[in-house]
């Protein structure tokens, strides 16, 4: 008869980011229970969330959504007129191949394959941006005439 190891096993990928604080957490890979090192910002629940693999494994933050009315009524994800534009988070992926896929960055997505990772920097630099696209569309909207703002 078969022995059927069932405790926990530790695994040691490296964590996302050296100094990132992690804790152990357990996560379900291909029907195993094994405790992974997670960062503390992951909001993923590694069981409920399984991979098949251990390198399909990620870590995400909580998401900031930027919501949009009325583009596409198909894609309503809220009941309310409304759909993702995009997104972002922190985010890891410990088995990447290239260093800065592995280490904690800035996603931004729109929910449908485009995605930026973005450090710390560019991450600031990123969002100075849409500042300054905001200021664009209020300017647009007084050019139109106020009707898109404040009715
Ligand atoms: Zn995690």
């Amino acid at each position: 008869m078969a022995t059927t190891f069932h405790a926990p096993v530790t695994i040691t990928l490296p964590a996302p980011q050296a100094t990132a604080p992690t804790r152990l957490v357990p996560a379900e890979i291909d029907g195993q229970r094994i405790l992974v090192a997670c960062p503390t910002w992951c909001t993923i629940d590694h069981v409920t969330e399984p991979e098949a693999r251990l390198e399909d494994l990620t870590h995400s933050g909580n998401h900031v959504d930027l919501m949009a009315d009325g583009f596409d009524p198909a894609a309503d994800q809220h009941g309310d007129g409304s759909q993702l534009f995009a997104y972002a988070c922190i985010g890891a992926n410990p088995a990447a191949r290239t260093p800065q896929e592995r280490e904690a960055g800035i996603i931004i997505s729109d929910g449908d394959g485009f995605l930026l990772r973005l450090d710390a920097a560019q991450a600031d630099q990123f969002a100075d941006g849409l500042v300054a696209f905001a200021a664009q569309i209020r300017g647009l909207a007084r050019t139109l005439g106020d009707r898109g703002v404040g009715a």
